[in-house]
């Protein structure tokens, strides 16, 4: 049986890839250290025998016992809110710790995937965004810590592909939602979902005509296992072009849970990019792939999830306590 580490293994993210190697017959150790993770995502997979579960934070030295075959490095805050309370940490798992687990990749001669992000375009001057764009990023901005750490994680990823001959593979990221999403990160899909949900004015920032492009976990969990598995080592975009203007999206919204909220307007964040839509010619090229979920069924499906939590966790505020992390 093949063995996979996957970090990041109880977010948003690394529990969907969990699933998923798990049923293509995998032994998978997820390794979280819960900052923003949550075990709920995973709790239905403590009961297998092919599944592990480490709680460790990869900025400290990874330590995995025996032969690996496959490193998927996801373990991040990824929501404004999160890497605005957690800079540092934020910094140090796309730095130091992708430090560490190429250093695992090379000692277990293991291929390693890791999680990048538009965020490396930053607040882009080329629309749609092609892996080629360099980006256009605030350094000491509030989103720096995380679009560095990320363009830094890149380049660390490429060295040691070149230097040591690491099996390296880099997948950019573009706006992905789905279950399991964290009802309070910030993100716009789980705040305008939460919000309809509990009756809720939707609340827009700036005039609402920024845009994104939202992806349906499971097609982006398609792109990555593709990617992991082809021989293509330079960035790949993975995301659904379907660009949408923020104020339409929360039409959308309130359209599909059958409220009737209003939508109410606030200040836009400092460097929240104004356009962002992937080019996937490449990955369409590379890997074969396409999203074949569109947003009409992905927020359906979405929505499903969000009404089937408790009261309780609709209405808690924000439940992580960042204290104790530098
Ligand atoms: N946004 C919004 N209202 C909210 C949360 C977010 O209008 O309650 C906007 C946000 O300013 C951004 C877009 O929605 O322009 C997407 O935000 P998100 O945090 O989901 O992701 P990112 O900005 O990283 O793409």
């Amino acid at each position: 049986m093949k063995k996979v580490l996957i970090t990041g293994a109880a977010g948003f993210l690394g529990s969907h890839l969990c699933d998923r190697f798990i049923h293509d017959g995998y032994h998978v150790i997820g390794m979280d250290n819960l900052i923003t993770g949550d075990l709920k995502n995973i709790e239905h997979l403590f009961k297998l025998p092919q599944f592990e579960f480490y709680n460790h934070d990869v900025t400290k030295f990874v330590h995995v016992p025996g032969e690996l075959d496959y490193i998927l490095h996801f373990a991040s805050p990824a929501s404004p809110i999160d890497y605005l309370k957690i800079p540092i940490q934020t910094l140090k798992v796309g730095s130091l710790g992708t430090h560490n687990l190429l250093g695992l990749a090379k000692e277990k001669k293991a291929r390693i995937i890791i999680a990048s992000t538009s965020e490396v375009y930053g607040d882009p001057l080329v629309h749609p965004q092609t892996e080629d764009y360099y980006g256009n990023v605030n350094t000491i901005g509030p989103r720096g810590v995380y679009d560095e750490a990320k363009r830094f994680q890149e380049s660390i990823t490429m060295a040691y592909n070149s230097y040591h001959n690491v099996e390296t593979r880099i997948v950019r990221i573009f706006n992905t939602y789905g279950p399991r999403m964290r009802l309070n990160d910030g993100r716009v899909v789980p705040a305008f979902i939460g919000q309809a949900l509990r009756g809720e004015d939707l609340t827009v920032f700036g005039d609402g005509s920024q845009t994104r492009s939202f992806c349906y976990v499971d097609d982006l969990v398609e792109g990555i296992y593709r990617l992991l598995f082809s021989d293509y080592v330079y960035p790949v975009n993975i995301g659904n072009p379907s660009e949408i203007t923020i104020a339409e999206f929360a039409e959308e919204i309130i359209k599909l849970t059958g409220t009737d909220q209003k939508v109410i307007y606030k200040p836009l964040p400092v460097n929240d990019p104004l356009q962002r839509q992937p080019d996937i010619t490449k990955a369409k090229e590379v890997l074969d792939w396409k999203p074949i979920i569109g947003r009409a069924e992905g927020m359906k499906r979405t929505l499903e999830y969000f009404k089937s939590l408790s009261e309780e966790e609709l209405y808690k505020s924000e439940h992580k306590d960042f204290s104790s992390y530098s």
